[in-house]
């Protein structure tokens, strides 16, 4: 496994490689990385794992400054995996050339996160321009888990470069609660409380197959999470797969959620 942090190391030992499959992620890797990973491995002949916690995408301080990070642990997974290609940028490099049009979201998109965190989607769009463009992969494999993301990064991307991003389905635990970096800021019991808002809204989802208007449901069912939970919700809504419009059925749809369990803000889709 090579270890790369400058861009040149990265022009050098990519010179010959072909088949090239990309993973970007902030690091503290869990089964849901290894699954993109492994995706990776079967559809690429290498596979590169990038790890960069990017300040832009954050639109609060603390929280970037209490994001997880374990690298030594990291490169152990990613060892024991035979990634490639690790590579570990520093901010310095990634940020030392300024971008020539400004990445602004149309308005249609201004839904869900990227309502409720201002300029995050911006953030996560110009650190996945920059990555691509330095390392030219064939292919990015990305997580439904954030699947507003993976719905902008591939249109932004897929019209930019002719690199394919391919979907990977949301890795849980045993309790259904989706793995993220974020559940570590998580005490056992509340991750307990994660796993059941989760078989909730399962189950939730299949109540709704033969319902024409979800929307007082939705409603409803919001009110009685907060109060079963404890949590804040920031949304909760159905949304249409294909462009994340508004939708009063949940076919074709998904049901979006983001709340917080004491300062930890989560997110999921069912
Ligand atoms: P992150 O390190 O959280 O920025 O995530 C890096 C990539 O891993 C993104 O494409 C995420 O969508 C994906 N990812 C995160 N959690 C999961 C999960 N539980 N299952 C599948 N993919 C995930």
């Amino acid at each position: 496994m090579k270890i790369l942090i400058k861009n040149k190391d990265i022009n050098e030992a990519l010179k010959k490689v072909s088949n090239l499959g990309f993973v970007p992620t902030m690091g503290s890797l869990h089964k849901g990385h290894e699954y993109l990973i492994k995706q990776s491995q079967k559809r690429c002949k290498q596979t590169l794992v990038s790890i960069f916690v990017n300040p832009t995408q954050f639109n609060n301080k603390k929280d970037y400054l209490s994001y997880p990070k374990n690298l030594k642990k990291d490169l152990n997974i990613l060892k024991k995996l035979k990634v490639n290609f690790v590579y570990i940028p520093n901010k310095k490099d990634i940020y030392s050339f300024k971008r020539k049009k400004k990445i602004i979201l149309k308005k249609e998109n201004k839904v869900l996160c990227a309502k409720s965190r201002k300029g995050h989607f911006e953030g996560v769009i110009d650190i996945m321009d920059r990555l691509t463009n330095i390392i030219k992969p064939n292919k990015i494999f990305m997580g439904e888990k954030d699947y507003q993301q993976l719905l902008l990064v591939k249109k932004f991307i897929e019209k930019k470069y002719e690199i394919k991003i391919v979907p990977c389905k949301t890795v849980r635990n045993k309790n259904k609660l989706a793995l993220s970096s974020r559940n570590q800021l998580l005490d056992k019991r509340d991750l307990i409380k994660a796993g059941k808002i989760a078989k909730d809204l399962f189950h939730f989802k299949i109540f709704l197959r033969n319902k024409k208007k979800t929307k007082s449901l939705l409603q409803k069912k919001k009110e009685l999470l907060k109060k079963k939970f404890d949590i804040k919700i920031d949304y909760l809504e159905i949304r249409k797969k294909n462009n994340l419009k508004s939708s009063s059925t949940i076919r074709n749809s998904k049901i979006f959620i983001a709340y917080f369990i004491n300062k930890v803000r989560l997110i999921d889709n069912f």
